[in-house]
């Protein structure tokens, strides 16, 4: 066994949570909404330099925003352990950040500035205690994650161009499962529309009433929503079509020329993203033939779907570090949400683990984060990467 007893308490000594605490809210202090990232990758970046590191600036096709990357090699080669976050928030009010007892609270502070300075504590920690024999470390950070205002794009790029590890652990607010599946999923915005203007239903013309045709489709919806839930899995559930908005007309007697309908399709691995988008797009142009109205729909990837091989030995490896800190094994669960840890799986088959702090209120005004947790996580990754290197 690589890891000695001795390293790893230095390893676990050499975690410090003011240090991490203080980088944290550092971050949170930075708005930072998605796609206007720059500002909080900067501080990053600075944090980083400051501590010694060499710190790369990769735009991965975001100029406006160059994302964060630091490789740290221990003392002879071997594989590369990442971690990665992303400090982009979504477009909510700011929230700056204030300390509550063992609560750190602001935007991103759930998600998931605090994971990602847990994630940079664990290689300061490294760093510190002469911990990596063999290996090394990738430390990124970037933007434009949150949907709908990013789309991972900044991520695919970087991933693309070689900044990627063996081995991926993500830092989001998820830790009472091990995940090793996720639904991938879209969001999509239909418009239903007939030819002619908004006029005043006496005076209406022989033209399709689109809100008798988006009853229509809701109908057809529904009844692809039934069939996909027969496509399902034990952890992370059934495929599913949801429609959570549907809009039409100014007032009672006006004919409307538009409907809009919204909502969401998610899938299994082994479906593939782009016979989701056929498959919906030919319903459309079913119905929009049949009603002779015209149908249009825009379809945004959120993230392909996520797997990880239970039998990866990197599950063994973080099963074991988990263990040995908490005393038991993390069972195998689902990942409720899509997050970039499917972009590593879908795009390059690289096993990733979503493993975060105990946090809570992500993609609200009231984001928290236990403090004290975020040292748990950020000993975790740390000797993760001493078993996994
Ligand atoms: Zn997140």
């Amino acid at each position: 066994m690589k890891n000695t007893q001795r390293i790893r308490e230095r390893l676990l000594k050499a975690v410090r949570p003011t240090r991490l605490l203080d980088m944290a809210t550092k971050l949170v202090a930075v708005p930072s909404r998605t796609g206007e990232a720059k500002g909080v990758l900067d501080c990053f970046a600075d944090l980083l330099k400051a501590e010694g590191f060499t710190v790369e600036r990769p735009d991965g096709g975001y100029p406006q925003a160059p994302a964060v990357a630091v490789r740290w090699h221990g003392k002879k080669p071997g594989k590369t352990l990442q971690f990665n976050g992303h400090l982009d928030t979504v477009h909510l009010p700011f929230v700056p950040p204030r300390v509550e007892g063992d609560l750190l609270r602001g935007s991103g502070s759930s998600d998931m500035k605090a994971g990602t300075a847990a994630a940079a504590e664990a290689l300061l920690a490294l760093r510190d205690a002469d911990a990596l024999e063999t290996g090394a470390i990738l430390l990124t950070a970037h933007d434009l994650h949150e949907t709908p205002w990013g789309d991972g794009r900044q991520l695919n790029a970087m991933i693309h161009a070689g900044y990627s590890g063996d081995a991926v652990l993500l830092p989001e607010y998820l830790n009472e499962v091990l995940p090793v599946i996720g639904r991938g999923g879209l969001t999509w915005k239909i418009s239903i529309q007939r030819p002619g203007a908004p006029v005043h239903e006496v005076m209406r013309p022989a033209e399709p009433n689109v809100i008798a045709v988006a009853a229509e489709l809701v109908n057809r919806l529904l009844a692809l929503d039934v069939q996909l839930s027969g496509k399902r899995d034990k952890l992370a559930g059934a495929e599913s079509l949801f429609i959570g908005q549907i809009h039409s007309g100014e007032i009672f007697n006006q004919y409307p020329q538009e409907c809009r309908l919204e909502g969401t399709r998610r899938w299994l691995p082994g479906t593939k993203h782009a016979d989701v988008e056929r498959q919906l797009r030919s319903l459309l142009d079913e119905v929009a033939n049949v009603t002779g109205t015209t149908i249009t729909a825009e379809l945004c990837l959120m993230r392909d779907a996520f797997l990880l091989d239970e039998k990866n030995p990197f599950v063994a490896t973080f099963q074991g570090a988990y263990q040995s800190l908490s005393g038991q094994a993390l069972p195998i669960g689902a990942k409720p949400f899509c997050d970039d840890g499917n972009s590593f799986w879908a795009l390059a088959n690289i096993p990733a683990i979503t493993h975060g702090p105990r946090a809570g209120g992500a993609h609200t005004l009231n984001e928290w984060v236990s403090i004290d947790d975020l040292a748990r996580v950020a000993k975790l990754y740390a000797s993760t990467a001493v078993e996994f290197c």
